[in-house]
């Protein structure tokens, strides 16, 4: 195990609360705690870490009094570009569980000091993908992946060539649902995701394929194959996190239970291995099935191919109008089947192209929100 102090970004999120858990089961020294805004939540992570020190990137003046209170005697820095810092101290390996396009300039700092990056925010990937994989070659650092898919075919490639590879998807709450169904489909309902436990925006896109689409573009640069090498097959146990077509036709699969803690831990003691707090998995009893993804039903699936082919630009947008999106979905301001054709159209009218810079990446992200604004305010 790499012994190295731990930095957690987005420590209050699914991802963060669970990376805690896991370095208290290891026993490794946590460095920081990176959170978006003050909150309880943050306080409590803060206490369970007394040496760790503490970065908040936003929340108002009050909420940063109020927690200035709560930590007195603690290292507290409210600044965004202290996040960054933190990443890019050599030595550390950096947890990356910021949601959103906010999570990028950590995962470049962190690859610029040569530092182990595990990687849980997709969107590093999917909107500078490029840029990314340029940083890690050039830093030397390591970047290890945290979902769970991604995590799996990292496990099952090493030192392999594979012919493909193949992302298992739940298909989430509406599998086997028809257009028309999906156009009265409410937030509570998507909400409710059959077999894994994660924050709210991931949780819609599951619902809607988008997370499978992200994924997909994910893959596409962390194992350098093209697209036609990469499938999404559905599988509604998601007891195989994925799985590795070889040369002569052998698939391995990787099998477990669904719980985050285990990818987490792997991303920290890789190459080694130690027991997890995770329950553990009896293969007896269990059947599994596999079907072809929907893409009448759930278009954004196709639409992330798509994106991958027309450049990092077209899938910033992508993501970026989603976010979008979702966000309206879950106020209730614009229905399911609006999310994909949101993105569909944002897509058509911003077009691909490569993205070379950090500054270039915003941009797109922020034309592509501007325009899915639009788009959802014109659907109310
Ligand atoms: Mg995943």
């Amino acid at each position: 195990m790499s012994g190295r102090p731990v930095v957690i970004l987005g420590v209050t999120g699914s991802i963060g609360r669970q990376t805690l858990e896991v370095c208290r089961h290891l026993d490794v020294q946590v460095a920081a705690i990176a959170a978006r805004r003050p909150s309880p939540e943050l306080v409590d992570a803060a206490r369970s870490v007394p040496d760790a020190g503490v970065v908040v990137t936003g929340g108002s003046r009050d909420e940063r009094e109020w927690l200035s209170g709560e930590l007195t005697g603690r290292d507290v820095q409210f600044d965004s570009g202290a996040m960054i810092q933190a990443a890019g101290v050599p030595g550390r390996l950096v947890v990356n569980g910021v949601v959103g396009a906010a999570g990028l300039r950590s995962t470049l700092a962190a690859l610029e000091a040569g530092n182990r990056l595990a990687l849980a925010n997709k969107e590093s990937l999917v909107v500078a993908g490029g840029l990314v994989m340029e940083t890690l070659r050039r830093g030397n650092g390591e970047l290890i992946p945290v979902d769970s898919e991604h995590s799996a075919l990292f496990q099952l490639v090493e030192g392999q060539e594979p012919r493909s590879l193949i992302l298992t998807a739940s298909g989430g709450p509406f599998r086997g649902w028809s257009r028309e169904q999906l156009d009265e489909a409410t937030p509570e309902q998507a909400l409710r995701h059959p077999t894994w436990t994660m924050g709210r925006r991931i949780t819609i896109d599951s619902a809607t394929l988008v997370n499978k689409g992200l994924e997909v573009i994910e893959a596409h640069h962390l194992f350098g194959l093209d697209l036609d090498r990469i499938q999404v097959v559905v599988h509604p146990q998601s007891i195989v996190h994925s799985l590795v077509e070889l040369e002569d036709g052998a698939l391995l699969a990787h099998i477990g239970v669904t719980d985050m803690r285990v990818p987490i831990q792997y991303a920290l003691t890789h190459p080694e291995r130690s027991r997890t707090p995770a329950p553990e998995f009896s293969l007896a009893g269990v059947s599994m099935t596999f079907e072809e993804p929907d893409s009448k039903a759930f278009p954004a699936l196709d639409l992330a191919f798509d994106a991958c082919r027309a450049g990092d630009a077209a899938t910033a947008a992508y993501n970026a109008a989603d976010e979008v999106a979702v966000e309206a979905f879950l106020a209730g301001r614009l229905g399911f089947t609006g999310i994909s054709a949101v993105i569909a159209t944002t897509l058509e009218m911003l077009g691909g192209g490569s993205v070379s810079t950090v500054e270039e990446a915003l941009d797109v992200d922020a034309r592509a929100r501007s325009v899915a604004a639009g788009l959802v305010a014109g659907a109310c």
